[in-house]
């Protein structure tokens, strides 16, 4: 009767570990799952390609890259400047004068 016993507490023990071990193992399984899928669109560099071909300027006062589309415009000597924002086009505009 006592082995009995010992035997069910044996099984117990054998699910228990076995169970932790699978949990690790799906741990490890989906981390490893999880650091490949950033790879993913690194795979794909043409759709990151598009977005910042022609699109971006820098702005000249602060040193940012600004998307042409929502950057703010200023017409300086037949150039074409973008900026972060209206504070940088000031402050250009206002060294510029000076
Ligand atoms: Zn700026």
């Amino acid at each position: 009767m006592a082995r009995l016993i010992d035997i069910v507490f044996d099984l117990i023990l054998v699910i228990v570990v076995a169970r932790m071990l699978w949990s690790a193992l799906r741990g490890l399984f989906g981390s490893a799952a999880t650091r490949s899928s950033p790879t993913d669109p690194a795979s794909r560099p043409q759709g990151k390609r598009e977005t910042v071909r022609g699109e971006t300027a820098r702005d000249p006062v602060c040193g940012m890259f600004v998307s042409t589309e929502l950057s703010h415009r200023l017409e300086w000597h037949g150039k074409l400047l973008h900026f972060c924002s209206e504070e940088c086009l000031n402050q250009y505009r206002k060294s510029a004068s000076a």
